[in-house]
């Protein structure tokens, strides 16, 4: 038994002798919902990327930049956020009900600790309604078929689809691509895809030994090129700028060098 890891308390159903990917995203944002097991990783994935939280922090304001675009520009009303981590102020739904306060939001996550915070998840503008549902994107008909997402969402109308960091967690064998594409097929003309995910284009040297510390602790962590993330968008329309580096995507302000965080991302509406 590591006794760092003993020696702290966790919430019912978390195993904090795994590292976990929420809780070292947590780590690397500077929250305090990780374990020394997510910190470990988490350091040595930082020893191998140093700029690693300001990858995070890039990621993060992609996730607001998108929740404002969607919600001025395309007309979304309602979201759908798979893989929504631990949370992380300000959530999509306060970036998208601060323009439009009816919006309503459903988040997905399959990792308890991040059950744990769903009821601030919820905290919702009183117009509008966020909702939380515990369930794994590799079961797309569960989150589609489930109670609170069906009496949330309204599955005719336009849905923002959001998959931010979250598909390089699952193995080629899973077939990520055939889930994304059950998640496109359930929603109507007018819904947009938004992905962020973590690329070897960039950097090979870097991602290459953090992708290591990670497998070598038993996580999953596949980086992707910017073709197979191209693929997860199936037929749908790519928004300007298409794919590109997750800095260069409608920045606010010009990023030095926009390959400096190595995520892909990219918006897609169904025609
Ligand atoms: N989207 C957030 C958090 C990314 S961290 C952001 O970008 O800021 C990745 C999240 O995906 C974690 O919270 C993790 O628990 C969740 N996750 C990993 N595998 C999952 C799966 N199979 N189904 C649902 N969620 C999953």
């Amino acid at each position: 038994m590591d006794n760092s890891a003993s020696s702290e308390v966790a919430p019912p159903g978390v195993n904090i002798n795994v590292p976990h990917s929420a809780r070292i995203y947590d780590y690397w944002l500077g929250g305090k919902d990780n374990f020394a097991v997510d910190r470990g990783v988490g350091e040595a994935m930082i020893k191998a990327i140093p700029g690693m939280r300001y990858m995070a922090k890039e990621n993060r304001k992609f996730v607001h930049r998108v929740a404002r675009d969607l919600v001025r520009k395309e007309g979304i009303r309602q979201f759908l956020d798979i893989g929504t981590g631990i949370p992380t102020r300000p959530n999509l739904h306060e970036v998208a009900q601060d323009i439009e306060p009816t919006t309503r939001v459903v988040y997905v996550d399959n990792d308890p600790i991040v059950l744990v915070h769903a009821r601030a998840l919820m905290l919702s503008h009183p117009q509008g309604r966020s909702e939380y549902i515990a369930a794994d994107i590799r079961r797309p008909r569960s989150i589609l078929e489930d109670e609170a997402l069906q009496d949330t969402l309204d599955l005719k109308e336009p849905v923002g689809l959001t998959l931010i960091a979250i598909l390089m967690l699952l193995a080629d064998a899973d077939d990520p691509w055939a889930r994304v594409a059950e998640l496109r097929d359930a929603l109507p003309s007018g819904s947009c895809l938004a992905i962020t995910h973590p690329t070897a284009d960039f950097n090979p040297d870097e991602v290459t030994a953090a992708v290591a510390a990670a497998t070598g602790a038993g996580m999953t962590l596949v980086v992707r090129t910017r073709e197979a993330v191209e693929r997860f968008f199936g037929d749908w329309e790519m928004l300007e700028p298409g794919v590109a580096p997750v800095s260069a995507w409608r920045p606010d302000e010009p990023a030095d060098n926009p390959e400096a965080a190595y995520y892909w991302a990219g918006v897609a509406r169904k025609p």
